[in-house]
């Protein structure tokens, strides 16, 4: 029974769900509120998908049966407000797709780490040689690939707001990495409201599939008990721990799925402890894909990082820049100065999303030589930590950002851009801020 689908946000999500939706024979209209990337347009033009930009026009939406969400829109805007009056019903792109496919779904969510292992485990399978596709968040529509790329394989980075409009959707493998605060404008700032939204991650296994987490979260121990789980469970942990998937021992990584193997952590590709993490949650997830110990071991040593993640940009004047922009939380600044060797020039700010900077507070004492406040307004950032007694700078650009990085480090230190919030105040995107970063460094 077609109908007409309405898409709502004409990104790669949104695209890609039209031309799906279009395949399965549904009367296809694409709106978006903004003005629509010229690659994206030309998409729709090209296949002769109806679509609108600028508006959202109330008597082209409302005749929906179906709206496809983009995950950047909030569930507070008013036509998501309207929909939802009106009872009709709203899922993401990801949910789409899962209807049209009977693929293994690898999932990957978390507050952090998602991109890292979502990355890690495609170059796993890419390795072992399956035929795998690579989706969600990380910037690759799932539906298009769905209606005419097919993989017996997705690996699929899922953020909140996508897992928010989930439903009837199963991961085969869902990986859980952590639950720390994040993104609370967008859950009435309302810690649980977000924790449900990561759990949703897990609905619809059964005994067939695998859930594979982080042992040591709070968070997710807690919220284990509330959920009467029948999916084989994989936890992994640092410290070796009766029922671990992976965990570290004399220097060595061990391994326990289903085949038993070990591998020297020095030997790791991603340093870090957050690393160490991430490299676990890929190697236990190929593992039970049945990917053999010798090719996850070489994948594992192999692997060449992520931009925007702790990226080495270069050594200037004998001073090492870092350039973590992608930390846009408090929990991942926290990982990028706990892994900092020496001392750092931290630079941090930009949209604040609700921080609580309490949680990186000893960690700046003790790692930290200079504060670089970056951003539109550094009024919390001041109130917070200049009392610590270390210099800081208060900059509008990167540029000023980097010159005052380099002047308050010292031959062996480190600069280090880990910014705790969203870059949209002065920047387009984390990747911008980076780039701009790395540009900088580079023209110095
Ligand atoms: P996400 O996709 O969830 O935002 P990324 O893999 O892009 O995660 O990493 C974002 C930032 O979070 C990195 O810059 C790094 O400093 C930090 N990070 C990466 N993995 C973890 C982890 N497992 N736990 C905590 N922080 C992490």
């Amino acid at each position: 029974m077609a109908g007409r689908i309405v898409v709502l946000g004409a990104g790669e999500s949104g695209v890609g769900a039209a031309v799906l939706a279009r395949k399965e024979g549904f009367e296809v209209f694409v709106s978006d509120m903004s003005a629509i990337k010229p690659h994206y347009r030309d998409e729709l033009v090209r296949r002769g998908i109806e679509f609108e930009e600028g508006r959202h026009t109330e008597e082209l939406v409302l005749n929906a049966d179906e709206v496809i969400k983009s995950p950047g829109i909030p569930n507070d805007a008013p036509m998501i407000v309207k929909l939802r009056e009106r009872g009709i019903s709203i899922i993401s792109e990801i949910e789409f797709a899962g209807r049209y496919t009977t693929s293994k779904m690898i999932c990957i969510t978390g507050s952090n780490g998602k991109t890292t292992t979502t990355s890690l485990i495609y170059h796993i399978f890419k390795m072992a040689g399956m035929n795998v596709g690579l989706a969600g968040n990380i910037g690759n529509s799932l539906a298009l690939q769905v209606a005419e790329d097919p993989h017996e394989y997705y690996v699929i980075e899922l953020s909140s707001f996508q897992l928010d409009n989930m439903y009837d959707f199963k991961a085969d493998i869902a990986i859980l990495m952590n639950i720390t605060p994040d993104h609370l404008d967008r859950y009435g700032y309302e810690m649980q409201n977000y924790v449900d939204a990561k759990m949703r991650v897990i609905r619809n296994q059964t005994e067939n599939d695998a859930f594979v987490f982080w042992n040591d979260d709070p968070i997710i121990q807690r919220e284990l008990k509330k959920y009467g789980i029948t999916a084989r469970l994989y936890p992994f942990a640092e410290a070796k721990a009766a029922g671990l998937a992976a965990y570290v021992e004399d220097e060595k990584v061990w391994f326990n799925t289903p085949e038993s193997f070990n591998m020297e952590q020095e030997s790791l590709a991603l340093t870090g402890r957050h690393n160490l993490y991430n490299s676990m949650a890929a190697g236990i997830s190929a593992g039970i894909a049945g990917i053999r110990k010798d090719t996850i071991r070489k994948a594992l040593q192999t692997f060449k990082g992520v931009e925007h993640r702790l990226e080495r940009v270069a050594r200037v004047g004998g001073v090492d820049y870092i350039n973590d922009s992608k930390a846009t939380n408090v929990n991942s600044c926290w990982y990028a100065l706990q892994s900092m060797p020496v001392k750092c020039v931290l630079i941090l700010g930009g949209k604040d999303k609700g921080n609580d900077y309490n949680e990186i507070a000893d960690l700046v004492r003790e790692k930290c030589c200079g504060l670089v406040y970056l951003g539109l307004h550094n009024e919390k950032l001041h109130g917070f930590f200049d009392s610590f007694g270390l210099p800081v700078a208060d900059v509008q650009s990167m540029k000023d950002a980097v010159g005052a990085a380099a002047g308050m480090a010292q031959k062996g230190q480190i600069v280090l851009l880990s910014p705790c919030c969203a870059s949209f105040d002065l920047f387009k995107s984390y990747e911008d801020r980076g780039d701009q970063f790395k540009a900088c460094v580079r023209a110095l």
